[in-house]
């Protein structure tokens, strides 16, 4: 299959997901939200984590209302550092579904937006705990289970300013330079050595509540709706997608 130029164009097939295990971080809203409904409706057993645990049962009502795969909840809060934390979630899965065959890392904060100058130490640990280093620890634990599965797919979810540094986006945007960095060095590890594939993602301007806590003056309806943007996402999930590793892509085109 050609990879299509615009990905939110790819066109998945009912069952592309069927049989397959997929966690989904930050499940409960926004990208993460309209990811794991999407998934579950193309057949994936869909693993929901996040921190509010009312928005995620509200997620597991809506994929059962659907009539899609039955899927799990797991609360936690990604700033946790305890990397024996991490540790007992993954042998939870692993313990309960076996092999896991995708990991979408998608939870994320937006920090403050200032100057450098004035930006808060604190929070600037916080938001890299968040964004970074979660995502380190959460892979690192689930590697066994990603190994245990046939073509697993990790994606990790980047952004503009993760490639090109920009004023103001503050630790929010060194943390994505790092998931790209962490994605490559997970996907050159791997090459060799499993079948597992590892890319990151950009998803551009989506409405969410992050993207109008970014943007607060912007129109809602001037980004599409994270639903808009899926093909992205099923497509790196779906075995499809299996000779892709290693890459920065881009959930549409600009
Ligand atoms: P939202 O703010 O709408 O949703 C963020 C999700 O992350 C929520 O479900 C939230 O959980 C979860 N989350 C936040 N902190 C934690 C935590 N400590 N532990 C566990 N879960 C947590 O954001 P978006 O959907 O817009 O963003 C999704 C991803 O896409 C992010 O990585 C973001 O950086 C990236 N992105 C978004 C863009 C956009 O325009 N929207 C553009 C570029 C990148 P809870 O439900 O509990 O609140």
């Amino acid at each position: 299959m050609q990879q299509p130029d615009d990905l939110s164009t790819y066109q998945a097939t009912p069952d592309l997901l069927k049989g397959k295990n997929i966690l989904v971080t930050g499940a409960g809203a926004g990208i993460g939200r309209a990811a794991a409904l999407s998934f579950a409706q193309h057949g994936a057993t869909v693993i929901l984590l996040g921190k509010t645990e009312s928005h995620l049962s509200e997620v597991y009502d809506a994929i059962e209302a659907n009539g899609d795969p039955q899927p799990a909840i797991v609360p936690f809060d990604l700033a946790t550092t305890d990397e024996s934390a991490y540790e007992d979630i993954a042998l939870q899965l692993q313990n309960n579904l076996g092999g896991l065959h995708g990991v979408l890392h998608n939870a994320g904060i937006l920090g403050e937006l200032k100057p450098l100058e004035q930006y808060d130490g604190k929070t600037f640990a916080d938001v890299l705990n968040v964004n970074l280093l979660s995502n380190f620890l959460l892979t690192k634990a689930l590697m066994p289970s990603l190994k245990a599965a046939e073509n697993a797919s990790i994606i990790f979810t980047s952004s503009s300013v993760g490639r090109q540094g920009r004023a103001y986006w503050g630790a929010y945007a060194v943390a994505k330079f790092g998931i790209e960095g962490l994605m490559q060095i997970w996907a050159d590890e791997l090459e060799s050595t499993s079948s597992i594939r590892v890319n990151s993602l950009n998803p551009c301007g989506t409405s969410t509540a992050m993207r109008r806590q970014a943007y607060p003056a912007e129109s809602p309806s001037s980004t599409p709706q994270p639903e808009a943007i899926m093909g992205a996402y099923l497509f790196l999930m779906g075995d499809e997608s299996i000779h892709i590793n290693g890459q920065q892509l881009d959930a549409r085109t600009r």
